[in-house]
């Protein structure tokens, strides 16, 4: 019998000028980008949270806390790697994975595709079981004003592996 856990995260970055925008595993041009410790990726760090969240392991602040240099500047992707490796030691997989982000500017949509191949890279499943998806807040907000960039995921993971 096939076994599933849900899991859901939120993450919230500041915007300031001049620092590095980083979403989904992506580098996205713009003037502006999210205030961290780490590179700041708040996509995946929701992803990070929702995965974690489904296998009740806590938190991705938890696992990787920002008091620790060891995580200064580190690539997200590293740390959604070391979640799934979590994952599967107890044995589940991303069944499909549904990512929302509310960003004011730049347009995301030229990045989108891109954005689910790094994920599904990263995780080791089909780009099919990856979905991306943003949205303005039609100004409305600190979304709004440009002063943070807001995440949620939603994932569905799946026992494929047995353990006892
Ligand atoms: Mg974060």
């Amino acid at each position: 019998m096939t076994e599933f856990r849900i899991g859901q995260g939120y993450d919230v970055h500041q915007i300031r000028e001049g620092l590095p925008m980083w979403l989904c595993g992506v580098r996205i041009p713009s003037e502006t980008g999210f205030v961290a410790h780490s590179d700041g990726d708040v996509a995946l760090h929701a992803l990070c949270d929702a995965m974690l969240g489904a296998l009740a392991l806590g938190d991705i602040g938890h696992l990787f806390p920002d008091t620790d240099p060891a995580y200064k500047g580190i690539s997200s992707i590293l740390l959604l790697k070391e979640v799934a490796l979590k994952a599967r030691d107890m044995g589940y997989v991303p069944a499909n994975i549904d990512i929302t982000i509310a960003l004011q500017a730049p347009k995301l949509a030229p990045h989108i595709m891109k954005m689910r191949e790094e994920i599904a890279r990263a995780l080791d499943i089909d780009v099919s079981k990856v979905s991306v998806k943003a949205t303005t807040t039609e100004r409305l907000g600190f979304v709004g004003r440009g002063e943070g960039c807001e995440v949620w995921v939603v994932v569905l993971l799946e026992k494929i592996f047995l353990s006892n």
